[in-house]
């Protein structure tokens, strides 16, 4: 019988504000759409984060034994600068700015984008999308919308009137926000705009003479309003209406907001049935932003190469610091937090590596049956994480107490204890086995040896031995640094 028949897993609705029960459409079937990110730049620690909480909702859903189509849209065309419909597409903006065609740009970061998530352990989503490969499904949405009366077209661009969208809708749902607040708000135009109302967003754009995304249609020679590719490929792949949608909660408004306005219009009903929204991580304590400096790169904390954290860490230790939060909570990354959850880690690998040695008895000492329905009970509540960590240390407990001969368990018992161990560890929270492929810390052994024998040689004024070290250690792309404390080493 399939896991999902027996475990009733609980989804926090941001729709309903609520945790309900899940059920999908189709049974034994999910479909999945989350927001996939524009690749204009390398990506962003805050979207790693957002994206490994959707992993881990994959990861668990398929877990529970059902058949999940994970659908995550690669952005590479529409998005400007700002969410009023004006300014420069930003992906064109980066090519002018390195003289590159914008498709080399595209190419740059979703290459970037992969590795990275890759990196992570991440599961790729079972179909990935992009923006312009689907610019004819997105005019067909427009002429719909247009035929629905709601949108209208000035000067060669389209627009969503979300004021006569909200007479008989509620634009806002998601949100909470009311239309009618924002009326009230919003600056009036400045006369520089086009649109009817601040509020309506762009469907399609005319392109100016110096924009080189460009593509034929009804209307002019343009492009499509950031908020369309969704509603066109999570229709077009999920069908009208879909289990899941999530994204960062940055997205809630307006971009979520729009999607549902254009997919109620087009198809006649609500897209979705669970919106999941990830909450965003800090940095020290405050908002992470390239332009204060207040930012890191994955790159820069797996080489320790960077002003913010104490020492290099593996990108498990950090999938295992992001999955001790809960997904819908803050985070704030820090190089004390990142301490603690590597020492929590290596605890967790190392009671795993003790797991084939265990001795067995002919009595258990404790319940590994109402143990393994813990963790389940954990993750059914919301996918939530860091309770399933808290129930794996109690593992940890146990597994300590048993090789020190404090505890007993059966044949049978530590059969069932190692697969739901393993099952948690590897397959739902995806931690990377490092034990497996990675020889970090042999590495580490290694390349101390050489700063001794550097050390030696430098004491000895053997000059030629100790630049050689040096040198062939930066060819392996291994740089030692000199100071205080003696010297240290960065990987690259
Ligand atoms: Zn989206």
């Amino acid at each position: 019988m399939e896991l999902y028949k027996e475990q009733q897993l609980k989804i926090y609705n941001s729709l309903s504000k609520k945790k309900e029960e899940f059920t999908p459409i189709v049974e034994g079937n999910v479909g999945m759409y989350v927001c996939g990110p524009t690749v204009y730049s390398n990506v962003h620690l805050g979207n790693v984060r957002t994206f490994m909480s959707f992993d881990l909702v994959f990861r668990y859903l398929k877990h529970l034994g059902f058949k999940v189509r994970y659908v995550r849209n690669i952005t590479d065309a529409g998005h400007l600068e700002n969410d009023a419909d004006e300014g420069e597409d930003r992906i064109a903006k980066k090519a002018r700015l390195e003289q590159i065609e914008p498709m080399e740009v595209v190419q740059r970061y979703t290459v970037d984008f992969h590795t990275t998530l890759q990196k992570f352990n991440n599961i790729p989503p079972s179909i990935e999308p992009t923006a312009t490969g689907h610019i004819v499904e997105q005019i067909e949405i427009i002429k719909e919308i247009i035929d629905k009366g709601m949108a209208y077209e000035i000067n060669g661009s389209v627009y969503f009137d979300v004021i006569k969208y909200n007479e008989t809708e509620h634009y806002g749902i998601l949100s909470g926000r009311n239309i009618e607040d924002s009326i009230h708000n919003t600056r009036a135009l400045d006369g520089q705009s086009e649109k009817k109302n601040p509020q309506d967003f762009a469907l399609w754009k005319k392109a100016d003479k110096h924009h080189i995304m460009r593509w034929p249609s009804p209307w002019s020679d343009g492009f499509p309003g950031w908020h369309l590719e969704c509603s066109a490929m999570s229709t077009k792949y999920l069908g009208k209406q879909f289990d899941i949608h999530g994204g960062g909660m940055d997205l809630k408004f307006p971009h979520h907001e729009c999607e549902i306005a254009q997919s109620k219009t087009t198809n006649g009903v609500h897209p979705v049935n669970y919106w999941m929204h990830a909450n965003m991580l800090t940095l020290n304590g405050q908002k992470m932003a390239k332009s204060t400096g207040n930012n890191i790169l994955p790159e820069e904390i797996f080489s320790g190469d960077n002003t913010i954290l104490s020492k290099p860490f593996t990108a498990g230790v950090v999938r295992f610091f992001m999955l001790q939060a809960n997904y819908r909570s803050i985070l704030d990354f820090s190089s004390v937090a990142l301490e603690a959850s590597e020492k929590g880690h290596s605890k967790l690998m190392e009671a795993i590596s003790f797991l084939p040695g265990i001795a067995v008895s002919k009595e258990s000492s404790f319940d590994v049956k109402a143990w393994k329905q813990k963790c389940y009970n954990a993750m059914n509540d919301d996918f939530n994480s860091p309770i399933l960590i808290a129930q794996l240390f109690d593992a940890v407990k146990q597994v300590n107490l048993l090789k020190d001969n404090k505890a007993t368990i059966t044949a049978a018992d530590l059969a069932l204890f190692t697969t739901t161990i393993n099952a948690f560890v590897f397959d739902v929270l995806g931690l990377p086995n490092e034990s497996e492929n990675n020889h970090s810390d042999k590495l580490e052994g290694v390349v101390t040896l050489l700063i001794k024998l550097r050390k030696e040689a430098r004491d000895n004024k053997d000059w030629a031995l100790s630049d050689q070290i040096r040198n062939e250690l930066v060819e392996l792309g291994i740089q030692l640094k000199d100071g205080k404390e003696g010297t240290s080493f960065t990987v690259s």
